[in-house]
């Protein structure tokens, strides 16, 4: 499959890597927003949020298991917000689900 962050997932591409396990992947973004910009990746090929269903919803919930440890590795002791983009309304560029996990200052309020 022609996908991105299968690739980063496979080690054909490389990334710089956070955090793994068996059902997920976070790495630096290529282009940081925030002072701390990571995104975490199921290992399962999930296009978008739009394709979480019963069967699959255990790498949504895995990774929202990790993520305060994650936060935790990445010094974000004063929160932080996680983002998904869905869709061509919702600007998503990659096409494998995404959650986008940004901290290291005080974000702006507005999200849209
Ligand atoms: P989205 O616009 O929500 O689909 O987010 C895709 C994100 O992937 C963007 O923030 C990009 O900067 C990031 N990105 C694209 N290619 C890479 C890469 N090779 N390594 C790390 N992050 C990447």
């Amino acid at each position: 499959m022609d996908c991105l962050f299968c690739k980063i997932i496979d080690g054909a591409i490389p990334s710089n890597k956070v955090y793994e396990d068996d059902m997920c992947l976070a790495f630096h973004d290529i282009a940081p927003q925030a002072p701390v910009h990571v995104l975490i990746i199921p290992k399962a090929h999930l296009a978008s949020a739009d394709e979480v269903n019963a069967d699959n919803s255990k790498y949504v919930a895995h990774i929202f298991e990790v993520i305060p440890a994650i936060a935790a590795k990445l010094g974000l002791v004063n929160g932080y917000r996680v983002i998904t983009n869905c869709g061509e309304d919702g600007a998503q560029s990659v096409k494998h689900l995404h959650f986008h996990l940004l901290g290291g200052k005080k974000l702006p309020e507005s999200m849209g």
